[in-house]
């Protein structure tokens, strides 16, 4: 694995406040959601406000970790030197919530059909920052 550190590669602000709970439980190898605590409205993107009843009161809600292949595309032009092409952009559908998607890269190109059951591994890029990833769900039989 590349460090994006070294190569250049991008990382995510893990300090925010509004989103170090997600990147918190990413560094321990949990898949959370941002709930509304009163009204349980999803939160996301994690947010603090909840606009479907006005509080300001949020919680994190650990997900089982798997979803279902929502979209993809294929990159074959390389746009930053820390991501060779090819790769995959998956667009994933979360178990456990609805309207939450995350996106996810796949080293390659992927034989892969929508709604295909994916699950959630970390990726550490940089050192106590791990990004969620997806691949293909292995199906037995
Ligand atoms: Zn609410």
């Amino acid at each position: 694995m590349t460090d994006p550190r070294l190569a250049g590669g991008i990382l995510p602000e893990t300090g925010d406040i509004d989103t170090a709970g997600f990147w918190d439980a990413a560094r321990e190898g949990r898949l959370v959601a941002r709930m509304c605590a009163t009204c349980g409205a999803v939160l996301h993107l994690p947010r603090a406000y909840c606009s479907e009843c006005g509080r300001w009161e949020g919680r994190w809600e650990e997900l089982p970790g798997s979803g279902r292949l929502h979209s993809w595309t294929v990159v074959h032009h390389q746009v930053h030197p820390a991501y060779p092409v090819p790769y995959t952009i998956v667009l994933v559908d979360v178990d456990g919530v609805e309207g939450v998607r995350l996106l996810g890269r796949i080293d390659g190109e992927c034989d892969l059909r929508a709604d295909q059951p994916m699950h959630v591994w970390f990726e550490e890029v940089a050192e106590d920052v791990f990004l969620p990833q997806w691949r293909p769900s292995v199906v037995e039989g």
